[in-house]
């Protein structure tokens, strides 16, 4: 975590992408060209690739978009009264974890958290999402609710679809979903939500909602990922960072000032149009067990409808895993 503050001045000044010499930085700076220097490899640290041009300077390919608080208020226009606080931070371990601390010391209520990089972002059960510093947006959001977990009973599916239409209104085209809570485009992973619940199952709990959204994630550090993966520069590079965050905590808010209301069923139609594997051949993989079928939607709780030898079953989320089928194997069957 060392001192990534001391960072943001020159980040600030190659976020353009475009090619500044060592003595300009200096001078702007007010640093000397050796100590300039010693930043850009702790950028290099970062994992920002920062390149030398001959003669010329150095420079951030395609340069890099920090969070800004003012730019984020503008976007959510109004709409940030929803929320009691708006974080911001520099390298976190994951935001999902830090809200939950704040939820179990009696705060962190409608308060958002975003940070420019996660060390530990969390997947489900145990799993790692990869947010590179600036690459992607980390976005956590706790809510309380009185009335116990069974209020919640869909919400992450409808995460989903909010954020689904979210990114719509930005002109991003070809958002699709995967169940349980995954947003994908061109078949590819773009964003990954994981649901933390805390405190008392049967009456007041809290959740922590978070989002993990690529923006524009550097090669080497995306050879990480063990599945196929996408960012929003590929799709839509003109959608800035900050425009996306406001975007989202405004559906996000929205969905949950309401769900309590509307619970899942006002999401279902919203989720199925965008259903990744609607009507197609799906493998469910829970432990050692597996289930082949075809995926028929979601149905009013946001369970897996999956029909198997002309039967439709039904699948909670918890430790089930939905992957397309790609070997054809008959109408379908169960196994392990
Ligand atoms: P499931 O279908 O059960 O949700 P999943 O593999 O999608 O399975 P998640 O917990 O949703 O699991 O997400 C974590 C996984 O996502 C990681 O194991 C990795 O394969 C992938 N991943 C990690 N970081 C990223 C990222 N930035 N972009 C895309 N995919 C990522």
């Amino acid at each position: 975590m060392n001192n990534v503050e001391s960072l943001i001045p020159v980040l600030r000044l190659l976020s353009d992408g475009a090619v500044h010499s060592g003595a300009v930085l200096g001078d702007m700076l007010g640093v000397s060209r050796a100590a300039v220097w010693k930043q850009l490899q702790r950028l290099d640290e970062l994992g920002l690739v920062v390149e030398s041009v001959k003669g010329r300077g150095y420079c951030l390919r395609g340069g890099l978009e920090l969070l800004n608080r003012e730019e984020i208020l503008q976007g959510l226009g109004g709409c940030d009264a929803a929320l009691t606080e708006l974080q911001l931070a520099l390298q976190v371990p994951s935001t999902n974890a830090l809200l939950l601390e704040q939820l179990a010391a009696g705060r962190g209520h409608a308060v958002a958290l975003l940070a420019e990089q996660q060390i530990a972002g969390r997947g489900r059960r145990g799993r790692e999402w990869l947010t590179p510093f600036g690459g992607g947006i980390a976005l956590s959001i706790g809510w309380r609710f009185d009335g116990g977990v069974q209020l919640l009973e869909g919400l992450s599916l409808a995460v989903g679809a909010a954020l689904a239409q979210a990114l719509e209104s930005l002109g991003v085209e070809g958002v699709q979903l995967k169940w349980p809570n995954d947003v994908l485009c061109r078949g590819k992973k773009l964003a990954g939500i994981l649901l933390e619940v805390s405190g008392d199952l049967t009456d007041r709990c809290a959740v922590v909602i978070g989002v993990g959204l690529n923006m524009r994630l550097p090669e080497t550090q995306a050879q990480q990922i063990d599945q196929p993966w996408i960012d929003l520069h590929q799709i839509a590079p003109q959608v800035g960072r900050n425009r996306v965050c406001a975007a989202l905590l405004r559906a996000l808010t929205d969905l949950l000032q309401a769900y309590p209301r509307t619970g899942f069923a006002a999401w279902r139609e919203t989720w199925q149009q965008r259903d990744a594997f609607a009507g197609q051949p799906v493998q469910l993989h829970a432990g050692p067990k597996h289930w082949e079928g075809i995926a028929r939607g979601v149905s009013a709780d946001g369970a897996l409808r999956l029909e198997v030898d002309g039967e439709v079953q039904v699948f909670s989320g918890g430790e089930v895993s939905l992957r397309p089928r790609t070997t054809e194997s008959g109408a379908g069957h169960a196994g392990s």
